[in-house]
């Protein structure tokens, strides 16, 4: 049955994971290892109570890009003083508390990792690739349990609930022009890791650009030599709602290529598109991972969790759709002229019964996730933007409403057939696109051509 993952990025977010009314939403919870390393007794507590499967990602790519992406501007800008980037202390903890050389010398030298350090012209130099494995295998195995007192360990049952469900081996970022050597080395720390991890499942992360998919054969040839436990699958900046047909096509010929080399492929950061593929008809990924409201895609760099910014969730479109398109599709179709057909058309929700029951009307309960205040940000590169902002109500009503409604497509790829799935997108795509312009709803027919065939 196909895993719904949440990323877990802040403790602000630690609600979503709580809580009868959350906690059967998903099925795993994905730690990354900058918030592990920082906080340790806090996300002890925090797995305690949640008592769900768990991993933690090591994040070690982090450290092979520009270190710029590593730090923050400490300036005081109330005196206007000069920028001034210093690595974040959650960073310099993980690399250097946690991690250990080589990642330490990245804070140490300010430079950051690369081929040469793990190949000698071409050969793995396997004291390197040991080294890396122990300390990265240290830090998701002892972490949690460490950190855990007495009552917390009785709490949790059986020692194996302390372990994380999988460890990830150390891996890097297939770039752009270094892909293949980068494979090369995931592909050793993989092997090591293996070696070295009796306990758990070990995991193969697979972080692609655009232009390493570009030789998926090559990637999808080197990884059924290893045929590891499981792998995790992030694309660069992959938008599904964007993707062109063909696009679409090579993704699925990835996916199918990758999940003829191990038993449980899951994608880190996907969409509606990637939970269709985990249809028991398809049958081309197991599980699709996200965060709370935000995170079906992401880019490599900047490292770090993204902010979640004024959307609502259309269910029919299988999008996070800014505010304004939003209310032109639900005004333009009277979806708010009564609770019945806003509970028939966008939602039937708790959150958005809730509102009903609360504000007394659809269009009274719908305004409220658009609620917002203006903020003033200035970009690294000094240009000043203005930014509509959710209210903090706001911003927790339209997590919960996408919750449910990324649940509900969980639940509706284990209930309906998936000719049934693809109606639904061809259906939407005409009810909308009609009067709306196809912009909004375009990526529907996409997906439906390509996955009717
Ligand atoms: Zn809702």
């Amino acid at each position: 049955m196909a895993k719904h993952i949440y990323h877990y990025n802040t403790h602000a977010e630690k609600r979503y994971f709580l809580g009868p009314e959350h906690h059967d939403l998903y099925d795993i919870i994905a730690l990354n290892g900058n918030i592990v390393s920082h906080t340790p007794p806090a996300i002890a507590a925090f797995l305690a109570t949640a008592a769900k499967d768990f991993y933690i990602d090591p994040q070690t790519h982090a450290f092979q890009h520009a270190t710029i992406h590593l730090k923050r501007d400490v300036s005081d800008k109330k005196k206007k003083e000069k920028p001034l980037y210093k690595f974040k202390p959650s960073i310099k903890k993980l690399a250097k508390e946690r991690l250990g050389t080589p990642f330490s010398d990245v804070i140490t030298k300010d430079r950051p990792i690369n081929p040469t350090l793990f190949l000698d012209n071409g050969k793995i130099k396997n004291d390197v690739i040991d080294i890396v494995c122990q300390s990265v295998k240290r830090f998701q195995l002892d972490m949690i349990e460490s950190e855990l007192d007495d009552e917390a360990k009785e709490l949790m049952g059986e020692p194996s609930t302390f372990l994380p469900k999988f460890v990830i081996a150390p891996y890097f970022y297939l770039s752009k022009h270094h892909w293949k050597e980068w494979l090369k080395i995931n592909i050793s720390c993989y092997q090591r890791m293996k070696a070295l991890v009796k306990e758990v499942p070990t995991y193969l992360s697979l972080v692609v650009s655009k232009e390493a998919l570009d030789n998926d054969g090559a990637i999808v040839s080197a990884l059924s030599t290893v045929k590891p436990d499981g792998l995790l699958l992030w694309i660069d900046s992959h938008v599904e709602e964007e993707l062109r047909k063909s696009e679409v096509e090579r993704y699925i010929h990835f996916l199918q290529g990758l999940k003829g080399t191990t038993e449980t492929l899951y994608n880190s950061h996907g969409g509606y598109l990637s939970i269709l593929l985990c249809h028991s008809e398809k049958g081309c990924l197991d599980g699709v991972a996200h965060s709370v409201n935000y995170g079906e895609h992401r880019n490599v760099i900047p490292i770090g969790g993204g902010l979640p910014m004024a959307r609502f969730y259309l269910h029919s479109l299988h999008s996070r759709l800014r505010w304004g398109d939003v209310v032109e599709i639900v005004q333009h179709r009277g979806w708010l002229d009564s609770v019945g057909s806003y509970r028939e058309k966008i939602c039937k929700c708790h959150q958005c019964q809730e509102l009903f029951e609360e504000k007394g009307s659809a269009e009274k309960a719908f305004d409220l996730y658009g609620k917002s205040n203006p903020v003033t940000i200035t970009r690294r590169n000094g240009t000043i933007v203005r930014l509509e902002y959710p209210t903090k109500e706001a911003k927790q009503a339209a997590t919960r409403h996408y919750l449910y409604n990324k649940a509900k497509e969980f639940d509706d790829i284990r209930e309906k057939t998936f000719s049934e799935l693809l109606q639904e997108l061809n259906s939407t795509y005409n009810e909308i696109s009609v009067d709306s312009g196809e912009d909004a709803v375009a990526h529907l027919l996409t997906w439906h051509k390509v996955l009717e065939t």
